[in-house]
């Protein structure tokens, strides 16, 4: 019996362990950034690749960050830096907007749509 317990209880770490290692996968394989800069396609970025870019526009500055698979603003030109106070981002269809500097970061093929998809 206390074996048998041991093995379900194996079992189930194991389990778990490689559902946890597959969405990580999936997360880091997934998820990209899209920086629009009035409404066109500027960059895309892998959330999976820690970087920090900068985005000059119209003498216009902002900088992102890319860590630990999500985007962040870190610098903005802007006068009113809710792009920069913003959260970080990182699950689909998130972003951060700089209204100012018409600058858009916004997370593609993230996790939401996927935990979607299985829900579906
Ligand atoms: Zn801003």
């Amino acid at each position: 019996m206390k074996k048998n317990d041991f093995y379900l209880i194996g079992g189930i770490i194991l389990f778990i362990a490689i559902g946890f290692l597959l969405m990580l996968l999936f997360r880091t394989e997934g998820s990209k950034v899209l920086i629009t800069i009035d409404g066109k396609e500027h960059k895309i970025f892998n959330l999976n690749e820690d970087t920090t870019y900068e985005i000059l526009h119209d003498g216009n500055r902002n900088v992102l960050e890319i860590k630990d698979g999500y985007v962040s603003m870190i610098e903005a030109s802007c006068p009113d830096k809710l792009c920069v106070k913003h959260r970080r981002i990182h699950y689909d269809n998130e972003s951060i907007t700089c209204l100012p500097n018409r600058v858009v970061l916004r997370v593609i093929g993230g996790e939401d749509s996927e935990l979607d998809a299985i829900a579906q």
